[in-house]
């Protein structure tokens, strides 16, 4: 399994570009993830309206540093796009240090790594830097500038639909929007990635939709312009954070015990070392618009370590050497098998429901172990009420060993397979 490295190579490719929630850079970035799945990329302009918010004014960036009065460049954007706040309005000033320090955002507790600081809604220009070097700033006067604009525009996304044998869909949605920022979250865009290449080459039952959206405002945008699509998301993921060293995380959907929930619950509860589970919460990434009470569509959320429980979170530290090829690898696993589930769920029917079948003779019986318990599970519970999902979960058993066992007594007819209830 090569996905841990082409992950990362991937990652690598997008981790200079100054993204933002709108601008040159989202295009750059979806440009690049073009390389690899056909993405169809939208433009909608500034000043829609979207549900209760707007979308914004287009923000670029050229270039931006602040000269001290050597004329040497103390702060510059080209050494790292996370200087200057994004969004920040264009500046062309000389100001003395006392001005210039309400607009230099650091992190004392960590000296030397480079916040990251936006400032979306309200008109507003900073720089972020290492406490050390803040700390080396001497009394004078400093020449600012931002060299950006902040224009009517458009808002970019990246959209791809691989279709299945249903019209049902599987919705993966990862934010693309943040700068030079490992973790969060080109580990969820270059996952979803390199999961959409993966997914296009096999059979489907479900369709599945990939959105490559800015955080909230890419959400609340898409789905305020695909309401009616959006009723066709039968499962979906929420993909960030998914390269730390930390335990994979799911957080449940607002429903709570959604298909996707449950599948997602069974694959961290059998992984080891065994993941997280938590409850919906109205906090986070765009599962907070998906899960808003107006949708309350089935999707969850999956990362590693949740965001604001590792440091490096939403800092420079959050970089190419905080993440891990087998870590995207792992997750990328997991994920896959999520998906798995969703797909092969369904319930069967033992045709031979009065006593035990007779198994050895059938070629069945097996050494007794797991795989023996695994037929009589299936054969016991497949009474027309149980999906080979509710099975695992009652007998401890993983999903994958319950699935062979019903194919292996569906094959000397023993079961008949209904098939998934889904709407076509
Ligand atoms: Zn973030």
């Amino acid at each position: 399994m090569s996905a841990g490295p082409d992950i990362l190579r991937l990652m690598t490719d997008l981790f200079p570009i100054c993204r933002s929630i709108t601008g040159a850079g989202a295009r750059e970035t979806l440009g690049i993830l073009k390389r690899h799945i056909p993405l169809e990329v939208h433009e909608v302009p500034s000043g829609t309206r979207v549900f209760d918010w707007t979308v914004p004014k287009e923000w670029n960036i050229r270039d931006a540093y602040v000269r001290d009065s050597r004329g040497e460049k103390v702060i510059d954007f080209r050494r790292s796009n996370l200087h200057v706040v994004s969004y920040s309005v264009p500046v062309r000033k000389k100001m003395p240090l006392a001005e210039l320090r309400s607009h230099l955002h650091t992190l004392p507790d960590r000296p030397d790594w480079i916040p990251y600081r936006t400032s979306y809604y309200r008109e507003d220009w900073g720089f972020c830097l290492s406490h050390k070097d803040l700390l080396s700033l001497e009394d004078g006067d400093y020449e600012v500038v931002i060299d950006s604009t902040l224009e009517d525009g458009s808002l970019t996304y990246g959209e791809l639909v691989l279709g299945g044998r249903t019209k049902d869909e599987i919705l993966i949605s990862a934010h693309a929007c943040h700068p030079s920022l490992a973790n969060d979250n080109l580990s969820g865009v270059g996952l979803a990635t390199i999961l959409a290449k993966s997914l296009a080459g096999a059979p489907r039952a479900f369709s599945y939709r990939f959105l490559f959206i800015p955080g909230t405002i890419g959400a609340i945008t898409w789905l305020a312009l695909n309401e009616e699509k959006a009723r066709n998301i039968k499962a979906g993921l929420v993909l960030t954070g998914l390269g730390d060293p930390g335990l994979l995380t799911y957080k449940r959907s607002r429903r709570g015990n959604a298909a996707v929930d449950r599948a997602a619950a069974h694959v961290l509860g059998h992984a080891s070392p065994a993941g997280r589970v938590l409850d919906f919460s109205p906090y986070g990434y765009d599962e907070r618009q998906f899960c808003s009470p107006g949708f309350d569509l089935p999707v969850g959320r999956i990362s590693r370590t949740p965001f604001g429980e590792y440091p490096e979170y939403h800092t420079s530290g959050d970089n190419m050497d905080f993440v891990s090829a087998a870590s995207l690898a792992g997750s990328f696993a997991a994920i896959l098998e999520i998906l798995d589930i969703l797909e092969q769920d369904g319930t069967y029917v033992n045709l031979n429901p009065k006593c035990e079948p007779q198994l050895g003779r059938r070629g069945l019986y097996a050494s007794p172990g797991a795989e023996e318990m695994a037929l009589l599970w299936v054969l016991n519970l497949s009474d027309g009420g149980h999906s080979l999902l509710d099975i695992a979960e009652k007998s401890g058993l993983g999903f994958e060993s319950i699935k062979r066992a019903a194919d292996r007594l569906a094959g000397a007819k023993l079961l008949a397979g209904q098939a998934p209830e889904r709407s076509s």
